[in-house]
């Protein structure tokens, strides 16, 4: 589980980051509040018989996107631009531009950003192709990645910044168990930079640490 050791390091001046300090989504009350069973990795997660290698990935990424999309959404109103003035998860996210240039921007113009990007990318017929004898591109598979490293950026500002609101909506149920799929599935396909996504270790090990194999898996990485 050596992935999952990575820790949030704390401020220059000693201080515990804000993140670190409420992370109410930790609590056992509420991350037990998930789907565990068995069965979930063996039949959402893991490819099914006689559907294309590139087929799953595109589907669920898809799939992934609006609901990440929607769970963003219940709480964008509280994302302003007062509120969360950068995409700050311990690390902060910067976004860039198509020549490569940061750009500066809040928490809620980077998951727009997100979102664009990517809904661009999922309705582009020459990377996810939908019409018959359409062949996926050969740069498929780092596209894929990058969608999933955008969406799991949302998911850790969600968790960070907005998980009190996520409860007071009850829709945190939803939020845990939409992670853990997202987080098996991405570790089934490995389409995720484990080391770069460390900021959110602690609460992937209590949400999919015991679920089906995950550790199994981990470890085999
Ligand atoms: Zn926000």
């Amino acid at each position: 589980m050596d992935w999952l050791m990575g820790k949030c390091k704390a401020k220059p001046n000693g201080r515990k980051s804000v993140a670190e300090e409420k992370k109410v989504y930790l609590e056992p009350e509420y991350t037990k509040a998930r789907v565990t069973d068995f069965a979930f990795k063996e039949l959402v997660v893991v490819l099914p018989r006689e559907i294309d290698l590139n087929e799953w990935p595109a589907s669920n990424t898809t799939t992934f996107f609006h609901h990440v999309n929607l769970q963003y959404s219940t709480i964008s109103e509280f994302c302003t631009g007062d509120a969360c003035q950068t995409m700050a998860v311990c690390n902060q996210y910067h976004w860039y531009d198509e020549r490569g240039r940061k750009v500066k921007c809040t928490a809620l113009q980077y998951v727009d950003f997100v979102m664009s990007s990517v809904q661009k990318l999922l309705t582009d017929e020459d990377v996810f192709p939908t019409k018959y004898g359409h062949e996926f591109p050969s740069s498929f598979e780092s596209l894929v990645k990058r969608i999933c490293r955008y969406l799991f950026h949302v998911f850790a500002h969600i968790y960070s910044e907005h998980f009190q609101e996520t409860l007071a909506l009850e829709l945190y149920v939803h939020l845990n168990t939409l992670y853990v799929h997202f987080i098996l599935f991405a570790c089934e396909f490995h389409l995720l930079d484990l080391k770069e996504n460390a900021v959110m270790d602690d609460l992937t090990e209590v949400l999919c640490g015991g679920a089906s194999g995950t550790h199994n898996h981990v470890k085999e990485r």
